[in-house]
């Protein structure tokens, strides 16, 4: 098949002007609209012809190989013209908005497309925040209404096309040289109308339905870890894909464990006396009790590290540490013996009170004096 002029195609002068070819391309544009003239393929035709045509004709280079020597001038850059709607769309999207105030948008507004994403929020305890656990929640979720299969019209009977917008979903005010085009007041954008609107969904083509969903929370989660259920979202629009339910973790505080991270810290007291001649005591871990050898002589805030006793790394193997940190019990009431015994201690030590005050006290006095 012989390609026919395209100056001919726009019906312009061969020493037409840009402006003059952008006018006509926008006329032919807007009659041949697919849009507009849904499975007439004469306009298909058409519209094609003409957007090979601008396409050439609006870029100086490309034109100037036209004019020199036909449509075997073009073979060399690469032009092969359009194979459908989409590479016209993909190629000019910005030109037709221009043009139209709208682009690809309104051909869009009939395509699939996949379902919202939803996000729920969820409390768990310190330890399945650590371990992890499976969990079940109930959520209210937007379903396809399965009597209208979505489309909001009772059963029987399908959504119209728009009379006011013709399915395109705007509508164009003419101010001059330009065209504005704003939402279609009588299908608010839809490009189609419901007559009888489905009892079930109320016409919306939606139905709120209360569904469980079972997960794993893996171990070694923290405050604000996102969990992606993928395809757990909403239900896609006109058959698009579902979308993703992200549930965020919220993990409590434990009243004896405090986490860093992936490491623990905890306080443990112990008495004076197992500071100074020291013990073994038991201390509580995350899931059984261990020993700690207090070596003698210990002080107070002295922090020990349990290796691997802390939580488990998300991603990943091994686990954290533990740390625990003495803090030293001063007995408050003390028996009779036990302070004659301290006070044999002291004095053995060389520590007599009385002495110690008079000292202190001395020395304050000269250094404030
Ligand atoms: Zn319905
Ligand atoms: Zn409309």
């Amino acid at each position: 098949m012989t390609k026919r002029d395209y100056y001919e195609i726009l019906g312009v002068k061969k020493d037409a002007s840009e402006v003059e070819i952008k006018k006509k391309y926008r006329q032919m544009a807007l009659n041949y609209h697919p849009d507009r003239n849904p499975g007439d393929k004469e306009a298909e035709e058409k519209f094609k012809e003409s957007a090979e045509a601008y396409e050439v004709l609006h870029d100086p280079e490309k034109r100037s190989l036209y004019d020199r020597f036909g449509h075997d001038g073009l073979k060399g850059t690469g032009f092969t013209g359009f194979s459908g709607f989409e590479d016209i769309f993909s190629s000019f999207g910005s030109v037709f908005e221009d043009f139209f105030g709208f682009g690809t948008r309104t051909r869009s507004r009939t395509a699939p497309q996949v379902g919202a994403d939803l996000r729920y929020d969820l409390k768990i305890s310190f330890f399945d925040g650590a371990f992890g656990r499976e969990k079940k929640i109930s959520l209210d979720k937007m379903h396809s209404c399965s009597s209208c299969h979505g489309s909001g019209a009772k059963a029987g009977t399908k959504p119209e096309t728009c009379p006011t917008c013709k399915g395109r979903g705007q509508v164009m005010h003419s101010q001059g040289f330009f065209s504005i085009s704003t939402a279609c007041p009588q299908c608010h954008g839809e490009g189609t109308i419901i007559k009888e609107p489905c009892p079930k969904c109320k016409g919306t083509g939606k139905v709120k339905k209360r569904k469980t969903v079972s997960f794993q929370i893996p171990a070694g989660v923290e405050n604000g870890t996102r969990l992606r259920l993928s395809g757990e979202g909403e239900d896609g629009i006109r058959g698009g894909p579902p979308g993703d339910l992200y549930i965020v973790l919220f993990v409590e505080e434990h009243d004896f464990f405090e986490r860093k991270g992936n490491d623990i810290i905890c306080e443990v007291p112990i008495a004076f006396t197992q500071a100074v001649l020291g013990a073994k005591i038991e201390i509580p871990t995350l899931e059984e009790k261990t020993t700690l050898k207090i070596p003698p002589g210990t002080e107070p805030g002295k922090i020990f590290q349990l290796k691997g006793l802390g939580i488990p790394h998300l991603k990943g193997f091994g686990r954290g540490d533990q740390y625990v940190q003495v803090t030293i019990k001063v007995p408050a009431k003390l028996t009779k013996r036990q302070k004659e015994l301290l006070q044999e201690f002291a004095e053995a030590s060389g520590e007599q009170d009385s002495s110690v005050k008079k000292k202190f006290w001395g020395e304050k006095r000269k250094s404030t004096n």
